[in-house]
């Protein structure tokens, strides 16, 4: 049975498999993580690839630390009345 295409629910799309955020940019390979910092307020991970003897750094987002003190900031900010 064939649906037209305006009928075809997008849930029935199987979305394109995203690229591993840990494959090696250049080889495509999984690469191991060597080390992690959220210093910057960003989640950076730096992963090394054993193939090419590369490391690379990957921005993961904001780090979770940053993302709840933005959070509380916010919340101090207003002024909640009580009761
Ligand atoms: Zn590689």
């Amino acid at each position: 049975m064939k649906w037209p295409s305006w009928l075809t629910p997008k849930s029935r799309r199987r979305p394109a498999a995203e690229p591993s955020l840990t494959a090696c940019p250049t080889c495509g390979r999984e690469m191991d993580r060597i080390e992690k910092s959220t210093m910057t307020g960003y989640d950076m991970r730096t992963y090394r690839c054993e193939h090419c003897g590369k490391e690379h750094v990957i921005n993961f987002g904001p780090a979770l630390w940053k993302i709840l003190s933005d959070a509380r900031e916010a919340e101090e900010k207003q002024e909640k009345p009580n009761g």
